[in-house]
């Protein structure tokens, strides 16, 4: 391994699934989704072209089946442009040093992200008191130490666009994590939301397994900024996109985002910010 990179000293297999699991599914011709457990990677491309990017990059040992996924759908021996981070917990980057090592690409995240990618910096402790359920009270398992990309990570340009994806700009969308990025495309209203919203109830462990599709705000347990979550998902459903992939659940699209989305905009405080929970003060509002 690449002596420069470095996962959190508690980085481990997470023994939990889901009916999506190794499961993709193509969203438009060049906007590929696969779900590595419980959560999703997107590639970005055109199928048997050199010309991709792999936006996030799964949950821990999950490098081969990746690699074997790039290859079915890109061909032998491909490999992206670069690896694009929504933000950087583990279930997002649980692949990424073997994925970088076997690849020699670089990786973009954003400016606020880079503490967390770099060892500078830890996220806050997951929140298993947050109601919702099993995947909720697991949380304090997953390995939250930061893990030590060197000099493999940039920052993504100022300017909003994205390398490698042209059409695409990034839209910051903070709360989740303070570097958290959401990639959109306005020609066909094509969003990657990230962890910003998602489409499954990811506290349960029932709905995560059955992958049953229900708007939501970001995973309870590892969000510290409701506030800030809030104005991101309102920033999002401004941009009215007719297609969304998130880091967790099924792609969504047409009247049933839409109207998922205005949901959430109105009804946040009740479906995504827990009652309770290390990170919430509802009194405050
Ligand atoms: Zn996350
Ligand atoms: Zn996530």
């Amino acid at each position: 391994m690449d002596q420069h990179m470095n996962y959190g000293g508690d980085y481990k297999y997470i023994p939990t699934t889901s009916v999506g699991s190794g499961v993709g599914i193509e969203v438009l011709p060049d906007l590929f989704n696969y779900t590595v457990q419980i959560v999703n990677i997107h590639f970005v491309g055109n199928p048997k072209t050199d010309d991709f990017v792999l936006v996030d990059a799964g949950m821990p040992d999950s490098a081969e089946e990746i690699i074997s996924t790039t290859e079915d759908r890109f061909g032998k021996n491909s490999r992206p442009k670069a690896i694009i981070l929504t933000h950087g917990h583990f279930d997002h980057v649980g692949a990424i040093i073997e994925l970088v090592d076997h690849w020699q690409i670089p990786v973009y995240a954003h400016e606020l992200e880079l503490p967390f990618l770099t060892e500078q910096q830890r996220y806050p402790e997951p929140d298993p008191t947050v109601e919702g359920g099993m995947v909720a009270k697991m949380s304090p398992m997953f390995p939250n130490e930061p893990i030590d990309l060197g000099s493999h990570v940039e920052k993504l340009p100022s300017d909003g666009s994205v390398p490698h994806m042209p059409d695409f700009k990034w839209i910051h969308t903070p709360g989740h994590s303070p570097g958290h990025v959401s990639l959109f495309r306005e020609k066909d209203g094509a969003l990657i939301a990230g962890d910003a919203f998602v489409t499954v109830k990811q506290e349960s462990l029932y709905k995560v397994l059955t992958q049953e599709q229900e708007i939501s705000g970001p995973p309870r347990y590892l969000t510290p900024d409701w506030e800030a979550a809030k104005e991101s998902v309102i920033k999002l459903e401004s941009l009215k996109p007719t297609v969304a992939v998130t880091g967790h659940g099924l792609p969504m699209s047409g009247q049933l985002l839409s109207t998922s989305l205005e949901k959430l905009v109105r009804e946040f405080d009740s479906i995504a910010v827990p009652d309770h929970g290390k990170y919430v003060d509802k009194n405050k509002h």
